[in-house]
């Protein structure tokens, strides 16, 4: 296990850690950042937008407040005449307090667009032909206007010095509106928003200090939170390490999140997965070590016993030397099968694919097992139920024809039958092989694929087996995209069942693509894939 871990180790660490100059794919950086973004910027937002609009209304105010004002005024100047006779007193005084209560100033023009009075003596006599003034003497109340000029920081306001007439007509002298207004002049008004602007820049002010402040305590939060947020995922990171370095061998939890509990089921089970692999590892070497130094010791103890005696007889050594023979042919028969399974665990084993006549390859392996099946009166019959070809790797498909049949001969008894069955449908092709042999015990028939696993260790030695034969099947079968499936009743006998496709399916993971020729004969030529 250790083993595993240790190598596991140096492959993450080159390949772990974030990637350099890649700061904001820190999960820790981006909560911050998001954070910070979602803190900070409606405030800002609010924040402008409130003031902006607080600017607005005063304006609106202060705007409505002096028209009002002025309307009193223009009818003081009705009252007193002042457009005829601009020494009132009275009409001075109101026109200079409202001057400098709005910090403004205030032309009175008459209908002849003279200038009647001005509250800073500077235009009085003069006339005034501003398009907003004229407009405002032709239609009275309806065209009284007010700019706001923020550049230069005032109200300008137009309203006409009018009365609604009581009776149609009734005033000659003055511009009679179309609803009955008797326009006498206009008053001419800028009323500086100075003060309003003051307030505003130390509001403004204010809210940047504010800002700042925010900001601070914004960031304070997003570290805290970016940094607790994120814990878990540390933890877990941690955990990780700590089955990496192979300090703990339990399977970890992390529930703080759905996501890490799904992270750590995940990896739990890889784990296992890692786990059994391993064990199945270290299983095989040791069986393999173990398999491979019986027929060592057994030629060893045959060596030194001839070694010991000077004076042992020929037939002795004659004997000696072919049980050596017999332990060398084993041991050989192993490493080959071995150098096969290893050869078909490799991802990238090639599959030399052909379209094959399934009935003829079964005659042919039977032909070569019935020497043996002989030997012990087994009877062997092909029974095909139409003539199947199939797209398949010949010599693994023999080495698997021949491994059951002969299992099945080798676990047989004596004056027993082996039946060999093919069929096919539109999709697969169908082999059976029966037999009326010895069968397999309940517990293991689940079992006998696994590399080196017999049933009857010594019944195996003596018929030649190695335990490695039915792994070989399987490995072959599977690289066909094929299942085998095994039915047996203990000391009545057994049938294996192998269904394989009559096309051959090439995976997108098989690497060996170029490697592998499809020879499809209905088409009578080759077909490279
Ligand atoms: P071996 O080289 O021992 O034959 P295999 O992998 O071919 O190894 O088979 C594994 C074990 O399965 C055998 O040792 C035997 O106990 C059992 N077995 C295989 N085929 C049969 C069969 N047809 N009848 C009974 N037992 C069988």
């Amino acid at each position: 296990m250790r083993k595993l871990f240790t190598r596991k180790q140096t492959q993450t660490k080159t390949t772990s850690g974030p990637a350099r100059g890649s700061l904001f794919r820190s999960l820790k950086v981006r909560i911050f950042a998001l954070i910070l973004l979602f803190g900070m910027v409606p405030a800002l937002i609010l924040s402008e937008s409130l003031l902006g609009y607080y600017r607005d209304r005063v304006i609106a105010v202060r705007t409505s407040e002096a028209q009002t004002q002025l309307r009193v005024l223009a009818n003081h100047l009705i009252t007193y005449g002042y457009l005829d006779n601009p020494d009132n007193d009275i009409v001075s005084a109101e026109l200079s307090q409202y001057s400098s209560f709005y910090d403004g100033r205030v032309l009175v023009i008459n209908d002849a667009l003279q200038v009647v009075d001005d509250t800073y003596n500077v235009s009085r006599g003069k006339t005034i032909v501003s398009g907003d003034v004229v407009k405002c003497l032709r239609q009275g109340s309806a065209a009284s206007t007010s700019h706001y000029d923020e550049k230069d920081g005032y109200i300008e306001i137009v309203i006409p010095i009018a009365e609604t007439a009581s009776l149609e007509g009734q005033d000659t002298t003055g511009n009679a509106a179309k609803d009955g207004e008797t326009i006498y002049g206009v008053l001419l008004s800028s009323v500086s928003t100075a003060s309003i602007e003051a307030m505003h820049d130390a509001l403004g002010q204010r809210e940047m200090i504010l800002a700042l402040i925010l900001l601070l305590v914004i960031i304070f939060l997003a570290v805290v939170f970016s940094y607790l947020l994120v814990k878990p995922f540390d933890r877990l990171t941690r955990k990780i390490s700590d089955v990496r370095e192979g300090y703990s061998s339990d399977p970890i939890e992390e529930n703080a999140y759905t996501e890490t509990a799904h992270i750590m089921t995940a990896f739990n089970q890889v784990l296992g997965r890692m786990r059994a692999l391993d064990d199945s590892r270290q299983d095989f070497v040791s069986n393999v070590s173990h398999e491979l130094k019986t027929p060592m010791t057994s030629m060893k103890v045959l060596a030194d016993s001839l070694l010991s005696d000077p004076n042992t007889p020929p037939e002795m050594y004659r004997e000696f030397l072919t049980d050596i023979d017999s332990e060398l042919d084993r041991e050989n028969k192993m490493i080959a099968e071995l150098l096969n399974l290893a050869k078909m665990d490799r991802k990238q084993v090639t599959m030399n694919i052909s379209t094959v006549d399934i009935g003829s390859l079964l005659e042919i392996v039977m032909k070569r097992v019935r020497p043996l099946a002989q030997k012990r009166d087994i009877e062997l019959t092909l029974v095909q139920e139409r003539d199947v070809s199939a797209e398949v790797d010949e010599v693994k498909m023999t080495m698997v024809f021949t491994n059951l049949i002969e299992n099945a001969v080798k676990y047989n008894k004596d004056h027993g039958k082996v039946t060999v069955a093919l069929n096919a449908d539109h999709k697969n092709f169908t082999v059976t092989v029966e037999d009326t042999g010895v069968g397999i015990p309940e517990d293991s028939v689940a079992r006998v694929f696994e590399r080196f696993y017999r049933v009857d260790k010594s019944r195996s030695r003596e018929v030649g087996g190695t335990g490695l034969g039915l792994s070989i099947v399987k490995s072959a079968v599977l690289l066909h995209k094929g299942s085998i499936t095994v039915d047996s009743v203990y000391g009545e006998g057994t049938r294996f069942t192998v269904v394989i496709p009559l096309i051959y399916i090439q995976t997108k993971d098989a690497t060996t693509a170029k490697a592998l020729v499809v020879k499809r004969e209905e088409g009578g030529s080759d077909e490279k894939n």
